[in-house]
């Protein structure tokens, strides 16, 4: 006990003072180049979480820490690198998962970006009448254009699908009852559970039916005098197989509409166009569901839709202008990155015919399995050179995930380049490829490691190519 006390102190006293570090040659070069105050900032903080962890290292891990200037200012070098360059930069998904939340889900539309890049250069006109010249209204941008694409009468764009849900249940139910079917209590992914926000929306929630059966009369017995709303979520992230049933919406809106209640439908991912005409599973639209009767429709502006984040509520005018009504609209709208973005997303949804070639999701989405095996025979051939002896390469069918809770089960034919290394473990490739420039996301399964080219823009490929080789360098030549 004593002998560690001893070797913790005497790890202490030799750790190098800050001016020692600041005039390292390298930390000095750094000390030009960059704010001087934060790179100091980051090698004070090197050192703290050294002496922490000396402090609070057992007897046998003492051992391995270095103290020597050279290897903190390598620490240090490495913190101030990662600390100065952009946080949030680009990254290359070749995971195969679409819509990955953690890489930003959809892909802006070049329309889209180049929307944004025009509209921030200096002043926009977010919230002004052109007209007269006073304040406007930026709900106004959206609303003509999502009545048109999906025939409902009007639609409010804001922060995301979470706020809209929390909206549009705080707008129609706060105080009263909200009737949900027992099979669509879901939780999303982060902490999102349906019954929770009901809660914090300020209604109470009414289950009704069964985890795998609710009927028309168990939705009807459950009406009263204190029901605002009957709320249908489409439970986009699992699906209940076997003795089922649910209630066709044309019916559940009839329900409602005959005790005037509203029905409100949480969509999630929101298609807007059907998947299955590319021979893709069939995901609800939100057409078919402004057909069916809904009254009010939320869904996600980054899934399916393909936009920036966003959470639009699209359906009857007089809801619409309820909720603009609602101090907490305020709170959850959008800014002008999101409204240029969101716009000129859904101007492509005028001309649908062309979407696959101007809307990235889709277009991914809906490129042959043939043409995604060829790019991936491609990058094999090129990568033959380096890989030799390091890898074994082969091309095998795999399916690429939608991602964000869309078509759970039901991935894309695809295919994958599956790279094994020799002596050394998929994670280490994976790890070195995430810690490259720019960034590379991957997929391992077994003794592999997986690259999914369908989420690979054509412009990523040589990128992606001289990522794969700088990685194996790193792993085999360190
Ligand atoms: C994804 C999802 C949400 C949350 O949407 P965000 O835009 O991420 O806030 C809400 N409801 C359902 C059913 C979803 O699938």
């Amino acid at each position: 006990m004593a002998d560690i006390k001893k070797k913790r102190r005497e790890l202490l006293d030799k750790i190098p003072g800050m001016p020692a570090l600041l005039n390292h040659p390298d930390i000095r070069k750094l000390r030009e180049m960059h704010p001087t105050l934060y790179v100091n900032d980051i090698v004070r903080r090197t050192l703290e979480r050294l002496r922490k962890r000396i402090l609070e290292a057992k007897g046998e891990d003492l051992g391995g820490i270095a103290v020597d200037s050279e290897n903190i200012c390598r620490e240090a070098l490495e913190r101030a690198k990662r600390a100065l360059q952009p946080s949030v930069r680009p990254a290359i998904n070749a995971a195969g998962v679409i819509l990955h939340t953690a890489l930003g889900r959809a892909p802006l539309a070049p329309a889209a970006q180049q929307a944004v890049a025009d509209a921030i250069r200096g002043y926009c006109t977010l919230a002004i009448d052109e007209d007269t010249g006073k304040r406007g209204d930026r709900h106004l941008h959206l609303d003509q254009l999502i009545a048109h694409v999906t025939g409902a009468e009007a639609g409010i764009m804001v922060n995301n699908n979470a706020s809209g849900t929390m909206l549009i249940l705080n707008t129609l139910a706060q105080g009263r009852e909200v009737i949900v079917s027992r099979g669509q209590l879901i939780e999303i992914g982060g902490a999102f559970r349906i019954p929770e926000v009901m809660e914090r929306s300020g209604c109470k929630l009414v289950e009704v039916g069964t985890t795998n059966r609710t009927h028309l009369h168990d939705y009807e017995r459950a009406i009263n005098e204190n029901t605002a709303a009957i709320l249908r979520v489409h439970t986009s992230n699992y699906r209940i197989i076997g003795f089922t049933g649910e209630v066709p919406l044309p019916e559940l809106a009839d329900l409602a509409h005959r005790y005037n209640l509203p029905v409100i439908d949480d969509l999630g991912s929101g298609a807007l166009v059907d998947l299955s005409q590319w021979g893709l599973p069939k995901e609800p639209t939100v057409q078919e569901s402004v057909k069916a009767g809904m009254d009010v429709i939320c869904f996600s502006g980054d899934k399916m839709f393909g936009g920036p984040q966003g959470g639009y509520l699209v359906g009857k005018r007089e809801i619409i202008e309820r909720v603009k009504k609602n101090p907490l609209t305020r709170a959850l709208r959008g800014d002008k990155l999101q409204y240029s973005a969101a716009e000129a997303t859904w101007k492509l949804f005028l001309e649908p015919e062309k979407l696959t070639r101007t809307h990235p999701v889709l277009g991914m989405i809906t490129e042959p399995a043939a043409s995604v095996r060829r790019r991936a025979q491609r990058l094999k051939r090129r990568l033959a050179p380096v890989l030799q002896d390091r890898a074994e390469t082969a091309v095998a069918a795999d399916t690429t995930e939608m991602g964000s809770g869309s078509l759970p089960g039901k991935g894309i034919p695809t295919y994958v380049l599956r790279i094994s290394p020799v002596k050394r473990t998929p994670e280490c490739i994976a790890e070195a490829l995430r810690k490259g420039d720019p960034p590379v996301f991957t997929r391992i399964a077994g003794d592999a490691l997986v690259i999914d080219l369908r989420t690979v823009f054509k412009r990523e490929e040589a990128i992606l190519e001289q990522c794969l080789v700088q990685a194996f360098k790193r792993v085999y030549e360190a």
